[in-house]
C-alpha cells in the first residue's frame, strides 16, 4: 500500500523537523495532497493512525489539504480549479483539458511544542508555514 510508505517517510521527515526545531511533541502535521497525486487521503489518514504510535507525532493531528488541479473548457473559455478529476465541463458538458497543478505531495507544516526551552513561549512554534527549505517534498 503506497500510502503506508508515504506516511512512513512523512513521519521520518516530521521526526527530523521536530528534532531540528527542538519540538518535544508534535501537535499537528499539515500535508498538501494534490488531487492528481494518486494518493487517497483516507488511506493516508489510516496509515497515520497506524504508524504514529511511538513517534514524536503520537498525539498529533493530521491535516490534509487537497490541492486542486486546473482544467480548461475550450467552449466556455473558462479555467476551473477542481478538487476532483472531472472529464466534462460542469457548465456545458464539453470535454475539458487538464492544464496542470494538483500533483503536489508535500509536507506543508509541522506544529509542536518546544519542550526544551519552555521558558520561551515564542519557541512553541511552527515550522515551514512559509515553505522554508526544510519543507520537504515527499516524492
Ligand atoms: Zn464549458
Amino acid at each position: 500500500m503506497h500510502e503506508v510508505d508515504l506516511m512512513q517517510s512523512t513521519l521520518q521527515t516530521v521526526a527530523r523537523v521536530a528534532e531540528q526545531n527542538s519540538l518535544g511533541r508534535v501537535s499537528c502535521i499539515g500535508l498538501r495532497v494534490g488531487v492528481l497525486s494518486g494518493v487517497v487521503p483516507e488511506a493516508l489518514q489510516f496509515a497515520f493512525e497506524v504508524l504514529r504510535s511511538g513517534t514524536v507525532a503520537a498525539d498529533a493531528k493530521l491535516q490534509i489539504e487537497i490541492v486542486p488541479a486546473r482544467f480548461w473548457c475550450e467552449n466556455c473559455q473558462v479555467e476551473f480549479e477542481l478538487a476532483q478529476f472531472e472529464f466534462e465541463c460542469a457548465r456545458c458538458g464539453w470535454p475539458m483539458v487538464l492544464r496542470g497543478g494538483g500533483t503536489a505531495l508535500e509536507l506543508a507544516f509541522v506544529e509542536g511544542e518546544n519542550t526544551v526551552a519552555q521558558h520561551n513561549p515564542a519557541n512553541a512554534g511552527q515550522f515551514g508555514k512559509s515553505s522554508g527549505p526544510a519543507a520537504g517534498r515527499l516524492t
